[in-house]
């Protein structure tokens, strides 16, 4: 455990001077970007440890996984990001204990949502997942139907707009794709000021999404290492 821990030490102090450097030379100021760190598929012991080093946010994108961890760190104040693609019927366990869900991406999980908030009584930021590539069925909502979801969210009792999330294309100079995401983004602040979160960059290409903008970095390998093949 005591060499975990410094494994994890190591790798996050190398993130986060990444994360320094990138914002530098992009002029901006290093804590405008929020690290959250990825943990799917590592165990809950990690995430303690990781607690322990300062870190504030985690992402996982299974909800099977995800709940059961959650249910064991109740005593960490961790904000946990939903970042994977939501079937409506795992809503409600995620309600339990997301605090931003980075992967809205139609209308019909809007409303379910909207109602698994009310039923616990709790407020949810939301990120409307944006599709970078053509590729339909990987997740994501395409730029066009930005604005109506945003205002479904406007519009929702417990459900907030924050901004927006994305995944550069494989192939694709991120910087490009990223850009992209970066005029969405702006588009949906005209009519949503409050909408400033951008969700962008991973262990590969953080620095492009600190250059085009991205606000908060969702980063596994880079912190945890390899993952181990799911089972
Ligand atoms: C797994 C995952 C990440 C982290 O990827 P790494 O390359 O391990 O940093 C970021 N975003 C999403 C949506 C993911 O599923």
């Amino acid at each position: 455990m005591a060499d975990r821990q410094q494994a994890l030490a190591r790798n996050l102090q190398a993130v986060r001077q990444r994360i320094a450097h990138a914002a530098e030379s992009a002029s901006r100021d290093p804590a405008s970007v929020t690290l959250v760190v990825v943990t799917k598929t590592w165990p809950a012991s990690d995430i303690r440890l990781l607690a322990q080093l300062g870190v504030q946010h985690v992402g996982e994108n299974r909800d099977q996984e995800a709940a059961p961890k959650a249910a064991q760190l109740t005593d960490l104040a961790l904000e946990w990001h939903f970042i994977g693609q939501l079937q409506t019927n795992k809503v409600r366990s995620v309600a339990t204990y997301a605090t931003v869900v980075e992967s809205v991406d139609r209308t019909r999980l809007v409303r379910t949502l909207d109602q698994a908030a009310l039923s616990q009584n709790r407020r949810l930021r939301c990120l409307i997942q944006v599709q970078l590539d053509s590729t339909p069925g990987r997740g994501g909502a395409t730029p066009t139907k930005v604005p109506e979801l945003a205002q479904q969210l406007a519009d929702s009792q417990l459900l907030e707009v924050a901004g927006v999330m994305g995944v550069a294309p494989l192939g694709e100079d991120p910087l490009v794709a990223f850009g992209r995401l970066a005029d969405v983004a702006s588009e949906l602040r005209r009519d949503h000021p409050e909408a400033v979160i951008i969700s962008a960059g991973m262990s590969g290409d953080l620095e492009a999404a600190i250059a085009c903008g991205a606000t908060h970095v969702r980063v596994g390998s880079a912190v945890l290492g390899h993952r181990p093949p799911v089972g």
